[in-house]
């Protein structure tokens, strides 16, 4: 053992930096320390010290490094200081620590070292050289503290710095008034702004402006009440792009319970989203055509059941099984197979309205679901609408190909309230279509069908009766009430059928409506209704205005030409010409259907509205067209004296109809009473029964010609 280190004896040192500073001081003052005195200043500091000779042997041991390691001075005074090391072979301080420390003076180390208890710990460790009274080296004393929480705080703090560096999620902190202060290399990679161009900057430049700053300012209450926020929002990019992220939104707060950061920790989510989307495509899609699959199908079939039910709306249900499908796919393989399949699919989709739905099940099968129709035979009208669109012939390759179809449909509610029950029964009826062995179209249900033909038959008939002269014209003459004389005739169609006689219009009209068939019936019409007023003229029969009906279809762009050319060509005067039109025609009327009918007024053609009461024009809607005449309908007149609300409803129509400055015809009037009560009210024309029913064309001139006037009494 080495000399005794010498130190200065104190009572009082209060804190182990000043210890520390005394010791060594002390140290060097040659001579200055006793013995006991040094031990026990040695044990006053906390820290641990250990004195040892310039060989490295321990000379001097305190209560702190007792403490420290576990041993008691006894067991390691005398010991070489290598048994405190927690591996001796390391490089750290071990070998020429003294030639270093002999040549550079002091310095703290960081070092591992082991208790006795065989436990590893850091710690720092301070070495001062003590000097002889001839100023020679002669031993060494170490200051040691655990270290050990430091040094662990530091490889977090360092690991967590790698993971902010290296973390693929882009992390932004910010100060507590949301002004950024530092961004990780996944945030630029993300955002694309570099750490200093965002630093600095608010928070605010990341908002994409698809939110109010009211759902921004939602969030940050969040944050502040939960302390966190988790969820999917739109992210802009330096670039001006929006991108979807998911973030995480935190704070930290200082003891005081202040808040003094932000963090957010984001990633773009808009491949995951391109997934979900891809993946909810093939859910619900059909891949080859892009139309909706069964699943989606079903889905929209039970929304629109719901709401039918709420709302008392009917639908239909079309299911479409392609003819001579099978023997292409098979003869000419898949690949044109598919793309006969979308062209088909391309074909229905064009061939109903946008807010129908066509959807495939797979297959050559299609469904077709009409969510909001009128009347039930629109489904009749939108079966032969596909199976016109079906019919030209597919060009694929070099191929001309024909496919048809076979077209089954279920009716709700009539048949049923349940998606699988009428996708069921349309298949039914499908294959019932299908039997026929050509294209067509059948009904689940029985008397559906029974109609659909009945339709079907009208509306063959009645091209073929247009063509070969099986229509022809009654009049009714209108009769002024004041004066009681003819002062006009509705012209109103009959069909002459070959089996079954005389057809009246309420029969086939409506199904030509629906067909479209009616625009060239209101061509022959107004041809035949003119071509008589001509042959009057020129008979020198008194002069009469001819009324014509039109439907919604005949008012398409023209018209008014059209009917201008017609009048030229029979030399009749558009003043003896009224056209009647509905008064449901006006509540669907665009701008167009008004800038139509100026156009015929213009010409001189006066215009009545057909059925007044029944539609739903409101008084300021009304002033908007050009109408002359109101005609009330029959409806109100049945009741007429006897039944007050009918009394009260035409009354309110007269008085309205002088008030817009109208004329105002009453239609249907059978009895005396319905005529005086008319009277009484100020209404001016009267047609009906009771005057004279629909005759032909010599009944009526003959009318005309005695002067038949209404009886007196
Ligand atoms: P509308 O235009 O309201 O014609 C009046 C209908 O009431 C006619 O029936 C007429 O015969 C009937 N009528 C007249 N007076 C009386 C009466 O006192 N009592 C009863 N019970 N009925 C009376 P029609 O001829 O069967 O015509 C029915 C509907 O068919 C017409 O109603 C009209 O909407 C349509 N229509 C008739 N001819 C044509 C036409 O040439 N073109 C178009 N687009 N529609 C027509
Ligand atoms: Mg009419
Ligand atoms: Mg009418």
């Amino acid at each position: 053992m080495s000399e005794p280190i010498p130190v200065l004896v104190t009572q009082d040192t209060p804190d182990l930096d000043g210890a520390r500073k005394m010791c060594a001081t002390v140290c060097n003052v040659p001579g200055a320390c006793k013995l006991a005195a040094q031990a026990q200043i040695l044990d006053q500091i906390h820290e641990s010290v250990i004195a040892m000779d310039l060989e490295g042997f321990i000379t001097g041991w305190n209560k702190g490094a007792e403490q420290l390691f576990g041993y008691s001075s006894t067991e390691a005074i005398g010991k070489h200081i290598l048994f405190l090391y927690a591996d001796p072979d390391a490089d750290d301080d071990s070998e020429g620590f003294q030639d270093a420390f002999l040549e550079r003076g002091g310095r703290e180390l960081e070092v591992r070292r082991r208790r006795k208890s065989g436990e590893i710990f850091w710690a720092s460790l301070q070495l001062s050289l003590i000097r002889d009274e001839l100023g020679q080296p002669s031993g060494m004393i170490g200051y040691l503290s655990d270290i050990t929480a430091r040094v662990e705080a530091e490889k977090i703090m360092r690991l967590q710095s790698r993971i902010f560096e290296h973390s693929e999620e882009s992390i932004l902190i910010t100060s507590s008034d949301r002004c950024i202060i530092s961004v990780n290399p996944a945030f630029t990679e993300i955002t694309g702004y570099s750490a200093p161009e965002i630093i600095g900057k608010s928070a605010e430049i990341l908002r994409s402006d698809q939110y109010s700053a009211r759902f921004y300012d939602d969030i940050w209450s969040h944050v502040d009440q939960d302390g966190s926020w988790q969820g999917e929002v739109w992210t802009r990019r330096k670039n001006g792009e929006d991108f979807p992220s998911w973030a995480s939104i935190g704070l930290v707060r200082n003891q005081d319970g202040q808040i003094n950061n932000y963090f957010s920790i984001f990633t773009d989510i808009s491949e995951r989203k391109r997934a979900e989307e891809r993946i909810n495509y093939l859910a619900y899609y059909d891949e080859l055509t892009g139309l909706p699959n069964r699943s989606l199908l079903y889905k929209l079939i039970d929304q629109a059941l719901v709401e039918a039910r709420r709302n008392r709306l009917h639908g239909a249900i079309l299911f479409i099984d392609l003819n001579r499908f099978k023997p292409v796919n098979d003869s000419l393989g898949h690949s044109v197979g598919d793309r006969l399949l979308q062209e088909v699919a391309q074909r229905l989709r064009s061939a109903v309205r946008t807010e129908d739905v066509v959807a495939r099940l797979g297959g050559d099968e299609f469904i077709v679901a009409l969510f909001d129709i009128t009347r039930r035979e629109h489904a009749a009208v939108v079966a032969q609408k596909v199976l016109a669109a079906l019919d030209p012939p597919c060009w694929i390759d070099e191929h001309e190909l024909k496919v048809g179809a076979a077209i089954g449909i279920s009716i709700y509610p009539r048949d049923g309230f349940n998606t699988e029950s009428l996708l069921r029964m349309a298949d039914i009826a499908m294959y019932r279509a299908k039997e026929s062995g050509q294209d067509g179209y059948a009904f689940y249900s029985h008397e559906m069908n029974q109609r659909a033909i009945d339709r079907l038959k009208i509306e063959s008939g009645l091209r073929h009766g247009i063509e070969h002269d099986e229509l022809l014209l009654h009049y009714q003459p209108k009769v002024d009430i004041a004066s009681g004389r003819i002062v006009g005739a509705e012209a109103l169609v009959r069909w002459n059928h070959p089996t079954r006689g005389l057809v009246p219009p309420g029969e086939f009209v409506p199904i030509a409506e629906e067909s479209g068939l009616v625009v060239r019936l209101s061509a022959w019409v107004l041809e035949a209704a003119l071509r008589q007023a001509r042959l009057w003229l020129t008979a020198a029969m008194p002069a009469v205005k001819i009324a014509v009906n039109l439907s919604a279809r005949d008012f398409s762009p023209g018209l008014a030409e059209r009917i201008q050319a017609m009048l030229a060509s029979h030399g009749v005067q558009p003043e003896w010409l009224e056209l009647e039109i509905t008064e449901g025609m006006l509540t669907h009327s665009s701008d167009d259907v008004i800038t139509m009918m100026d156009a015929l007024t213009a010409l001189g053609v006066s215009l009545s509205l057909d059925d007044f009461g029944t539609g739903y024009s409101s008084l300021s809607y009304l002033k908007r067209f050009p109408i002359d005449t109101l005609k009330i309908d029959r409806s109100f007149i049945i009741g007429i004296p006897g039944d007050g609300n009918d009394c009260a409803i035409a009354g309110a129509i007269v008085s309205m109809a002088q008030r817009l400055g109208h004329r105002v015809i009453a239609e249907g009037v059978e009895t005396r009473d319905q005529l005086e009560f008319l009277r009484s009210l100020g209404c001016q024309e009267i047609q009906g029964y009771y005057f004279s029913p629909p005759v032909p064309a010599d009944q009526f001139e003959a009318m005309v010609r005695e002067g038949r006037t209404l009886k007196k009494d």
